[in-house]
């Protein structure tokens, strides 16, 4: 960023840029944005971003996003305790969630394994998963990872490492494109790719 403008702004751009999807001239439009707008309109955020980072913490089951010890997922029992979902990030149970076609549990595995950025399976939880699904009755997995080549990757490892155990393991029909997002993919889509599952 040029000369023109001073430290206290070059530090908001700075730090909207390491946002995800937010180039510099995106980071730019947003700062002069936010300074434009009233003293109250940017505390709020400001505020917002402090109380949900302050209050907001992982689910100690499944590792989803928690305000309290659990997440309301693993605080609700009148789920379908014999089914786990083993999704990559917390998005990802938002989206399931409002597909409205998946009554069980979840599993967050924060991350994909990905040797070409040096994350293995210790550097995810999947040490975690196996503990549940070793402790907990569960009778099907869903794999639920995006079809993309560290999906892949992770959703045979865990195939491999779930092996020794009881359990169904599942994946999602492959109405979903290859290479793409689950985020994004539509709530109709996704729910005919829960219901039309298959065995892995
Ligand atoms: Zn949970």
């Amino acid at each position: 960023m040029s000369n023109e403008h001073n430290d206290y702004v070059r530090d908001l751009v700075f730090s909207l840029k390491k946002l995800p999807g937010i180039g510099e001239r995106s980071a730019r439009r947003l700062a002069f944005h936010i300074l434009s707008q009233n003293d109250a309109a940017a505390f709020n955020l400001a505020n917002s971003i402090v109380n949900a980072k302050k209050n907001v913490n992982l689910c100690k089951v499944c590792f989803n996003l928690a305000s309290e010890e659990l997440c309301p997922v693993c605080s609700n029992n009148s789920r379908n305790e014999k089914m786990l979902c083993i999704v990559e990030n917390p998005e990802i149970i938002y989206v399931f969630e409002k597909s409205g076609n998946y009554n069980g549990y979840y599993h967050v595995l924060h991350g994909l394994i990905n040797p070409l950025e040096g994350v293995g399976p210790a550097d995810i939880k999947l040490k975690e998963l196996v503990d549940r699904v070793a402790g907990e009755g569960f009778e099907e997995i869903v794999i639920a990872l995006n079809p993309n080549s560290n999906g892949e990757a992770t959703s045979f490892y865990i195939q491999k490492l779930l092996a020794p155990y009881n359990v169904n393991i599942t994946a999602l029909a492959r109405g979903i494109p290859i290479g793409s997002d689950l985020e994004y993919v539509d709530k109709d889509t996704l729910a005919e790719a829960i219901s039309g599952r298959k065995k892995f």
